[in-house]
């Protein structure tokens, strides 16, 4: 609750605890956010992998790999229909393309038709991951809408403190790495900010937090 207060979400008073006003702001932001209505599917032509290119060794995990395939013909801006299909899909405008997180797979199917999956065990579940992803894909193009808006998934503070280094340095200006996760999901820090991320042995969280950064 402490940490909640320094960071201004909620106001305590003579052993009672409220929401402050830019509390209540924040939850309504959030709530405006997941309402986001879906775009349309009618040019969208089913889909076919037609080839996986690589298979390397994971950056994350050498255990793990990651593929680059490509799926044509390309969805461009259809994708963004698309993304109320997938419990923890995020369309990017930044980069145009739909980021599917499931376990600690991260596949992300690009406008221009390209598909990157990371942390695949080996080629043989990359296949049936993707061979799943078409068949997803081809029926909502099959039934011609798109899939009716649903809640996003929300993405909670203690998930972001979760992949934080947890080390409470200050670096970022907070006081604590969880206060730094509130604020990330205001929106009044981004994660560069958290330079102890850039160390090496950080590099699968902040993969993670990248991805979760995109459901803010
Ligand atoms: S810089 Fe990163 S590790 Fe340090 S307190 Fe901030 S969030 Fe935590």
């Amino acid at each position: 609750l402490k940490i909640l207060q320094q960071a201004g979400l909620i106001e305590m008073a003579e052993g009672k605890v409220k929401l402050s006003e830019f509390g209540k702001n924040f939850m309504e932001v959030k709530a405006e956010k997941a309402q986001d209505a879906s775009a349309d599917l009618s040019d969208a032509k089913p889909v076919a992998i037609t080839e996986v290119r690589q298979l390397l060794p994971c950056i994350a995990d050498s255990t793990k790999f990651r593929i680059i395939a490509n799926m044509a013909p390309p969805l461009g801006g259809a994708l963004k229909a698309l993304e109320p299909l997938f419990p923890r899909g995020r369309y990017s405008e930044r980069i145009g393309a739909l980021i599917i997180q499931r376990g600690d797979v991260l596949t992300t199917v690009y406008g221009t038709g390209n598909v990157t999956m990371t942390m695949i065990k080996d080629e043989a579940e990359a296949r049936k991951n993707l061979e799943r992803l078409k068949e997803t894909i081809n029926e909502a193009i099959a039934r011609g809408v798109a899939p009716a808006p649903r809640e996003k998934v929300r993405v909670e503070p203690m998930e972001i403190y979760k992949y934080l280094p947890q080390t409470n340095c200050g670096e970022c200006g907070e006081q604590s790495c969880y206060s730094f996760a509130i604020q990330l999901m205001n929106g009044e820090v981004s994660l560069d900010l958290c330079t102890p991320l850039k160390d090496p042995k950080y590099r699968q969280n902040l993969e993670h937090l990248q991805v979760m950064a995109e459901y803010i």
